[in-house]
């Protein structure tokens, strides 16, 4: 390891840390620069991209200080017990790494996660002296979110989450059984203890600043969290029951969803195939029915099949309505807010102009049409001033109708 150059060490922990789906990574290769190859690679390089707390979409270094782990955890490419090619980061590398691309217009911050070396409060004294060294030493203004180890000592922690933008630390399983078999070095009540202090944190340093202007400030943006789904047995119920509590007791920003992907050497008790990553994105969906439609996880819940999973073929807020027809339909002239809210097909933004427009005039079946992308899927489940649907909404056939064709269903499921 002493004779891997940086470019070497960068090439195999940024291809490392592309498993965790915790900073919001888009995936798409937006930006290069240096030509081709170079560092400016989202797909070689690791830069990724979130959004930040005003809703800015931003590229930030998504690196590994190390991918040596004293771990085992069966679902990761990182475990002891896995045959890949290992690195480690200094500290200082990763600071003046971070530095570089940001000086050069690369990133605008840092992802910065860890496999588990020595222990784990020796692990998060480096994660957290990258952050000291450029906040501390260079003024470094950038956003920093810190992937933060549960095992390690409160302090260390906190003393993350005060350099930190943003601070995660990952559930991994939906179930306290599925942790227990996959992840069996890891205690779901040390994760969640440690999320409790997370939450603590936040909270004392909110009402500091109301108090004090020069309070230090404590991860204003928050705290995540990252469920690995389709590696245990765990239903999209569990998930959705699991998000649920996860984002009331902690009060977290966001829960990530990660489709289980195989890794080389897989081990035994892994799943051979991957679920549909179409999955992922229904739960990405259901968690946005929670926290912007005012759906409560008992309805999700409604929206899931008989073995507990959400349809695949269609999205759970069209599921929900099929399920429940005699709530519909909504007149958009007269309906509440929260009734809007439920129609197939409405977002929030088309919500919120139907109850502008509506101020000033009657709405007609062509008025919703400028909102909506499929004027088919709101008509079964909408009453205009010139449209009512009449027994369309009662059709058996009615899911037949709205459910996308199989064919488009595959380029999602690829
Ligand atoms: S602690 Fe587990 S999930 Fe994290 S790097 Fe180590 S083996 Fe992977």
């Amino acid at each position: 390891m002493a004779s891997q150059t940086i470019l070497e060490k960068l090439e195999i922990l940024a291809d490392a840390a592309k498993y965790d789906a915790s900073c919001a990574s888009s995936g798409t290769a937006k930006k290069d620069s240096l030509g081709g190859k170079g560092i400016g690679s989202t797909e070689g390089m690791g830069i990724c991209h979130a959004y930040a707390p005003d809703g800015r979409c931003i590229s930030l270094l998504k690196i590994l200080l190390t991918n040596h782990c004293v771990f085992d955890c069966h679902y990761c490419v990182n475990r002891k017990s896995s045959n890949v090619r290992r690195a480690r980061f200094t500290p200082q590398e990763v600071a003046d790494l971070t530095l570089a691309f940001y000086r050069r217009n690369y990133i605008e911050g840092l992802f910065l996660s860890s496999g588990i070396i020595k222990s784990s409060n020796h692990t998060m004294e480096q994660i957290v002296e990258v952050a000291r060294i450029l906040r501390e030493e260079h003024d470094f203004r950038g956003y920093i979110h810190l992937k933060t180890i549960p095992e390690a000592d409160p302090e260390l922690v906190h003393q993350a989450g005060l350099y930190a933008d943003r601070v995660s630390i990952n559930v991994e399983l939906p179930t306290n059984a599925g942790l227990t078999r996959l992840a069996p070095d890891k205690d779901a009540r040390q994760i969640e203890g440690a999320m409790g202090h997370v939450k603590g944190d936040i909270a004392e340093a909110k009402d500091a600043k109301k108090r004090f202007r020069n309070a230090p400030r404590f991860a204003p943006a928050g705290q995540s969290t990252q469920m690995i789904v389709g590696a245990d047995a765990a239903t999209d119920a569990d998930i959705v029951g699991k998000a649920s509590r996860l984002y009331d007791s902690f009060r977290l920003r966001r829960v990530y969803y990660s489709a289980f992907s195989p890794i080389p050497d897989a081990s035994a008790v892994l799943p051979l195939k991957r679920p549909p990553l179409i999955r992922e994105h229904r739960l990405y969906q259901s968690d946005w029915l929670m926290r912007f439609y005012g759906y409560k996880p008992g309805e999700v819940m409604q929206a899931t099949e008989a073995d507990g999973n959400l349809p695949l073929d269609i999205d759970p807020k069209l599921a929900w309505a099929l399920k429940f027809r005699e709530r519909f339909p909504v007149d958009v002239n007269r309906a509440s807010k929260d009734e809007l809210l439920r129609v197939p097909g409405l977002g929030v933004k088309a919500v919120g102009k139907i109850l502008a427009s509506r101020r000033h005039r009657t709405l007609r079946l062509e008025d919703v049409a400028r909102l909506t992308l499929s004027l088919t899927k709101v008509r079964p489940f909408i009453c205009t001033a010139d449209w009512r649907p009449l027994v369309l909404t009662d059709r058996a056939d009615l899911r037949a109708l709205l459910a996308p064709k199989s064919e488009q269903l595959e380029l999602f499921a690829a």
